[in-house]
């Protein structure tokens, strides 16, 4: 303290008590001398005040901790209070993220739900994908299994609005650990993930990852592939971001098995189960279309009318399961051989094929047919450990010299076909 300070202290404090006790001390002096009675009367008096002043005093004293302890406790109870509201505005916080990503959940089922084929599904759950994690470095990859081979492949890669080609069409390690595993995996930063070897890694594809989030697309217990999404930069995800990115794969997974469903459907609808050829109706749909395109390109299209020679004595000879196989290898045989595109084969009927090829002269025509013819008659089918060969009749037709519509060309087809079993079989025969 300084000096100044202490005489101002001095001033304001021991003067006013000095001047107040100089006339009391004063006035004890006088009773002291000349009325000593009245001295020990009012000296007992000032003792008695002083006690009371002590008493006084204590009780203050003990005031003074009392309100200091509750000032402590208040203290406390406000700490307390504060903490609480700070847990419930990061309650509120995570309240308003769950409705954001409700909201979010609800607008990405309601495009899925709009979409019929695979293509346009992938399409729009990987764009739906970008708009809720995406920025423009991040890549989305939806990879599928292929419904008959079961190998994972690429359905649909996207960076942020722009369609892109990844060219580990496989996946990658991080991919296969996911198969492998069927568990969500998340990445902060490659570089420091010791489960895998970066360098084995990078030289696949040289798009930079340094972090990615990936999950397994399950319905029920089966899966169909994964969906990924990675980064050039480091700790670009969280878990939280994981557990969002596994229930919008839950969402995306039960679009995509419902448009896998749809296509198998409508393959169905398309297909013969036996052969896997076309039907005679999606023919049938496909050659008014097929007829006036080559009307417009002034070009030729023929159509090739097949029927297996004596099928019901191979039938009732080797039975009808041994008639069936003989069937599936001539549609793969067929398949085979008219593999130009535009060409398309069909099962007309029960042993009986057909064949469109478009841009094809009647001398092609009836060359494609002898070789097919060949062909047949060359295979050798295994039956019983009995080498069994079958042979086939084929009528042959073109548009528009032999026919003016699809009803018309058929026909001749037809026609030329019963004249090629009229005449022996295992020939071709061409319409007149
Ligand atoms: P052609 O040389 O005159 O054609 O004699 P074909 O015996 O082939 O002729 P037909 O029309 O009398 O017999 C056709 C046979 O094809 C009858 C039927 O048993 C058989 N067939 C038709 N569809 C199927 C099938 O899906 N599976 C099997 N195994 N046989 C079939
Ligand atoms: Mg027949
Ligand atoms: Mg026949």
């Amino acid at each position: 303290m300084t000096q100044k300070l202490k005489i101002q202290l001095f001033s304001f404090v021991f003067l006013p008590i000095a001047v107040l006790l100089a006339p009391l001390a004063g006035f004890f002096l006088f009773a002291f001398v000349y009325e000593p009675e009245f001295f020990v009367f009012l000296s007992m008096g000032l003792a008695v005040c002083i006690g009371y002043l002590f008493v006084l005093r204590r009780r203050l004293v003990k005031k003074q901790s009392e309100i200091r302890l509750w000032i402590q406790d208040y203290g406390e109870q406000m700490n307390l209070v504060e903490a609480g509201i700070h847990q419930e505005q990061i309650a509120i916080q995570s309240y308003r993220d769950k409705i954001v990503n409700y909201a979010q959940l609800k607008g990405l089922t309601e495009r899925l739900s709009m979409c019929l084929t695979l293509e346009d599904t992938s399409k729009t759950f990987t764009d739906e994908v970008n708009r809720l994690f995406g920025d423009k470095d991040t890549t989305i990859i939806l990879y599928l299994f292929h419904s008959r081979t079961g190998a994972l492949g690429i359905s649909s890669s996207q960076k942020g609005q722009m369609r892109i080609n990844i060219k580990s069409k496989k996946g990658d390690a991080y991919d296969q650990w996911v198969v492998k595993t069927m568990q969500p995996l998340l990445i902060e930063d490659t570089k420091s993930d010791y489960r895998f070897d970066v360098e084995r890694i990078m030289p696949q594809d040289a798009r930079e990852i340094s972090s990615l989030i990936s999950a397994p697309l399950m319905v029920g217990n089966k899966a169909l592939g994964i969906l990924r999404i990675d980064s050039p930069h480091e700790k670009e995800f969280t878990t939280e971001d994981l557990r969002f990115l596994t229930t919008v794969g839950d969402l995306g997974a039960i679009a995509i098995e419902n448009a896998q469903l749809y296509e198998r459907v409508e393959q169905l609808a398309i297909k013969d189960g036996l052969t896997g050829l076309y039907l005679r109706r999606y023919l049938l749909d496909r050659m008014p279309e097929e007829m006036s395109r080559q009307l417009r390109r002034t070009n030729q299209l023929a159509f090739l009318m097949f029927d297996l020679d004596r099928f019901k004595q191979y039938n009732d000879k080797f039975g009808h399961i041994a008639g069936d196989i003989v069937l599936r290898s001539m549609g793969e045989l067929l398949t085979n051989f008219f593999n130009e595109p535009g060409m398309l084969i069909c099962r007309y009927g029960g042993e009986e094929f057909a064949v469109m090829i478009p841009d094809c002269t009647r001398e092609r025509a009836l060359e494609l047919a002898e070789k097919a013819r060949g062909k047949v008659s060359e295979q050798t089918i295994m039956l019983r450990r009995e080498k069994t060969q079958i042979t086939v009749s084929i009528g042959v037709a073109t548009f528009p010299k032999d026919a003016q519509n699809a009803k018309e060309l058929i026909y001749k087809a037809d026609q030329a076909l019963y004249r090629a079993k009229e005449e022996g079989r295992d020939r071709v025969c061409m319409a007149s």
